[in-house]
């Protein structure tokens, strides 16, 4: 056998056995939103010092499909400084989800799938770049982000271009790889669809992305529903759920909104598997 025969070889013994299924999680910089008040999250000023939200996307690689998990702040602001929304507010984001993809060599067309934790503004702001993905939705948020858009917190032009994507309406817990390593979670209350995201990562274990089940570690830490949510007791019976669940999986929870959290976490191009 001639030598690169053998490294063929070599090669092809190194690959997974069938059936194994190579999992990973990557997290990408999607903004961070500044403010001055936090008492529509209800808490008061002095419950929490945090006035930082980051803002994540991620991306979820099930062998050789490609998932995008929630897609930042809107797009146009990238590399635009800071972007003064009144009421205290302010946003900003250094570089466009595109970009971050181009990284890992992905176009927006090599994404298979895309859900979104729901649909408010500071999640779906790269929705409109993956019209070639499947989108996997709550009939109830589908609703009212598609049918019914009038929630000041949906910003209908950021997600339309989805309106004719191929689409799986959800009405519950949803197995995505039919695997069990990736499931969508029904955790309704902040919006009348919202989900939160369990992943199977053989190293790093089980792991729930909160979505905006809670966006403080104190509003896990007080049990606190934003003023703002579409709906409080909905709200409370998913986090009962949400909990019970990562109690029986052993699973971590991250805050996708947490900056503490986030400025612990390793950044794509690394990934979590
Ligand atoms: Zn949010």
């Amino acid at each position: 056998m001639n030598r690169s025969a053998i490294s063929l070889l070599t090669l092809l013994l190194a690959l997974p056995v069938v059936g194994h299924t190579d999992l990973r999680l990557y997290v990408f910089d999607c903004g961070i939103i500044d403010m001055q008040d936090i008492s529509s999250f209800s808490l008061s000023n002095d419950e929490s010092p945090v006035r930082q939200l980051f803002v994540p996307c991620y991306l979820v690689e099930h062998d050789d499909q490609q998932m995008i998990w929630d897609a930042g702040l809107p797009n146009a602001i990238a590399g635009q400084g800071t972007i003064d929304q009144g009421g205290g507010m302010s946003m900003s984001l250094d570089t466009s989800l595109i970009e971050q993809l181009e990284t890992l060599e992905l176009s927006a067309a090599d994404i298979d799938l895309v859900a979104f934790s729901h649909m408010h503004f500071d999640h779906v702001g790269a929705a409109n770049l993956f019209t070639n993905a499947r989108l996997l939705i709550q009939d109830t948020e589908y609703a009212a982000a598609f049918e019914e858009p009038d929630n000041p917190y949906f910003q209908p032009d950021l997600y339309m271009g989805l309106k004719d994507n191929e689409r799986e309406i959800l009405s519950g817990d949803y197995d995505v790889f039919g695997d069990g390593s990736v499931t969508i979670v029904s955790a309704p209350g902040h919006t009348p669809g919202h989900q939160v995201l369990l992943l199977q990562l053989e190293n790093s274990g089980p792991l729930v992305l909160s979505g905006d089940l809670y966006h403080f570690a104190e509003s896990r830490a007080l049990r606190r529903a934003p003023e703002f949510n579409f709906d409080a007791e909905q709200t409370f019976s998913s986090m009962d759920k949400v909990e019970a669940l990562i109690k029986a999986e052993g699973a971590i929870l991250w805050i996708e909104h947490e900056k503490a959290l986030a400025d612990t976490l390793n950044m794509a191009p690394a990934f979590y598997d």
